[in-house]
């Protein structure tokens, strides 16, 4: 096994996350990072990489499939408000 990771340049202190659950609207409890591989599909330039903060309340973040309705509306979301990369 290698130690091969890398620490980004940006360190962020969580103050960000949506105090609201992203999928009920209930007062969130866990604060979440999309951070999706597919750095192009985000429309991230090359270089670059965007990941999304949101919150969860603990019931929501309890049901594995909540987790692919808020990728899709983070993706929907990404293609509706944000200009296409000039990769
Ligand atoms: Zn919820």
């Amino acid at each position: 096994m290698t130690d091969n990771i890398q620490f980004p340049d940006i360190i962020y202190d969580g103050s960000a996350f949506p105090k609201s659950c992203y999928a009920c609207g209930a007062p969130a409890e866990k604060g979440c990072l999309f951070y999706p591989f597919d750095q192009i599909s985000m429309r991230a330039e090359i270089g670059t990489a965007r990941c999304v903060a949101f919150s969860l309340c603990s019931d929501c973040y309890a049901n594995e499939d909540v987790f692919d309705d808020v990728r899709e509306r983070i993706r929907d979301i990404v293609n509706r408000i944000m200009a296409p990369a000039r990769n």
